[in-house]
């Protein structure tokens, strides 16, 4: 990026919150900026979905940060609104509940003795021989947790997760999302440190908004758009060039209707594939295979509502067992008990993991909520004929799948992209990073800055910062 001119007028791609901050910011900066939104909605996928009177959210959003210019955002924004809640999660494996982070006794109990014994032994074993290569996620954990516990815990919920084999998801994926995690830490975190003086982190308690992480989206363009423009339905379908230089955007509406919108500078947080795929004229053949090898895992939430004061008092479940296809199960009361318009009512969003297109994702919403109330029964949280409402959201492109060749495709295309004068791909999709809301708020801090004449790397930003992340595989 090598102008440094004021921004005049600014282009946004993506009502997410990458796409909001920057607009946020540019708008408190006095800087002309129009943000085109494909959606009817804010908040991209850290939206909240309001359904007659409930609240739920595309999976649970909590809010943790080590940026402070985010956190400042947070804060300002949502003030008194902003909630301090305490967490409690576990893990349904085999008809058996374990605390999740790991409670010896519980733990000891649930998988019993002998298992227990055995998974011990196991750990011994690659902790005197460890793997050479750690290349995928299956090595990377077994080295830090031994085999047995691996197949027993962590193979088949990751695979739910990410619908492929753990030997086909790189490494570097656990890495960054689970820096610092292995058997002995997790034993230390369960025995040890709760004897000494405890640090309060995101395990214990995390921050969340009254109503949902939509709530601050909502609010955030509200006051955008006092002075500046969200347009909504508004796909962003061609991105024409100049070399290496932005000069418009065109969007279509679901009616047909296309409109082009120039600007001086642009910021996008729509997949980085399609923004690539999107461009006239055309990109060279080998940046454009690298971006068409980028992938996706698609995710839905059917949201299920019951006539019963307390179902269980967990924030989620991790749903670990095979038997079933819901991954995880938010009970979003627990989260904050205004997300629920009677506390007589609980809402639980079961999550599916799946790929757009697939059997899950094609099933009809009464198809998936018969489903689920029958799962819900099968694993014993209620009967399923408790289940009196339901709906279903799907959400495309919930997650960039980082597979065996992913970095490659992305160094490709960042170098073809950095050549660009005026365009700031930003944000989770659009940088394809598996970056949380804090990390794609401060890619779009970074990118307004780099408006300006400064120099940050934004693809550094979630790769070598300290984050104090809860430890687990999704
Ligand atoms: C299940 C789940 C749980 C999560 N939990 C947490 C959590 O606990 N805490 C946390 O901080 N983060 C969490 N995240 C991550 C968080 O949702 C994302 O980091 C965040 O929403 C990314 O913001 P973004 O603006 O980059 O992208 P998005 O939220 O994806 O927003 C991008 C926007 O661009 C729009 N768009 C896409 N294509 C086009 C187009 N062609 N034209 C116009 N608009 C377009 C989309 O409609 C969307 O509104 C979770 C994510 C998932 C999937």
């Amino acid at each position: 990026m090598t102008q440094k001119t004021t921004p005049e007028k600014v282009v946004i791609i993506g009502a997410g919150p990458a796409g909001l901050t920057a607009s946020y910011i540019l708008t408190q900066k006095g800087i002309s900026n129009s943000l085109l939104e494909k959606d009817t909605v804010v908040g991209g996928i850290s939206r909240t979905v309001h359904y007659k009177g409930f609240h739920f959210d595309i999976g649970g959003h909590r809010f943790f940060t080590k940026v402070k210019p985010v956190e400042a955002i947070w804060h300002e924004v949502l003030r008194n609104d902003f909630l301090l809640r305490p967490r409690l999660s576990r893990i349904y494996y085999k008809q058996k509940f374990f605390y999740y982070p790991l409670k010896p006794v519980n733990a000891l109990l649930g998988l019993g003795f002998f298992n227990s014994f055995l998974i011990f032994l196991s750990y011994l074993k690659i902790r005197i021989k460890p793997l050479e290569k750690e290349e995928n996620l299956e090595q990377w954990v077994i080295n830090r947790f031994g085999k047995r516990l691996y197949k027993t815990f962590f193979k088949t919920y990751t695979e739910k997760v990410w619908g492929i084999p753990c030997t086909e998801i790189r490494a570097e994926w656990a890495a960054q999302r689970i820096r610092g995690l292995s058997l002995r830490s997790a034993l230390w975190n369960a025995i040890v440190k709760p004897r000494g003086k405890k640090i309060k982190t995101l395990i214990d308690e995390f921050h969340y908004p009254k109503k949902g992480p939509g709530q601050l989206w909502e609010k955030v363009a509200e006051k955008i758009g006092e002075k500046n423009n969200i347009y909504f339905e508004r796909d962003v379908v061609r991105i024409e060039r100049d070399g290496f230089k932005i000069l418009s955007i065109k969007t279509k509406t679901p009616t047909g209707e296309k409109t082009v919108y120039a600007g001086s500078h642009f910021i996008s947080s729509m997949p980085l594939r399609h923004l690539l795929e999107n461009m006239k004229p055309k990109i060279p053949d080998e940046i454009l295979q690298a971006a068409q090898c980028l992938k996706y895992r698609d995710f839905l939430t059917v949201a299920l509502i019951i006539k019963k004061r307390d179902i269980f008092p967990d924030n989620w479940i991790y749903i670990h067992d095979p038997s079933v296809q819901v991954g995880r199960i938010q009970n979003f009361k627990n989260w904050s008990p205004f997300m629920v318009p009677d506390p007589e009512y609980t809402c639980l969003g079961l999550e599916y993991f799946c790929f757009e297109k697939d059997g899950l994702w094609n099933k009809s919403d009464e198809a998936l909520i018969r489903q689920g109330a029958k799962e819900l029964e099968q694993i014993g949280i209620v009967r399923a004929e408790e289940v009196i409402d339901g709906s279903v959201v799907r959400m495309p492109k919930a997650y960039p799948v980082y597979d065996s060749g992913y970095q490659n495709h992305i160094k490709t295309i960042q170098d073809f992209v950095d050549r660009f004068e005026n365009l700031y791909p930003v944000g989770r999709n659009g940088m394809h990073k598996y970056n949380n809301q804090d990390h794609a708020m401060y890619t779009a801090i970074l990118a307004v800055e780099n408006m300006f004449g400064a120099k940050h790397n934004l693809w550094e930003v979630n790769t070598d910062m300290e984050y104090h992340e809860e430890q687990k595989l999704s």
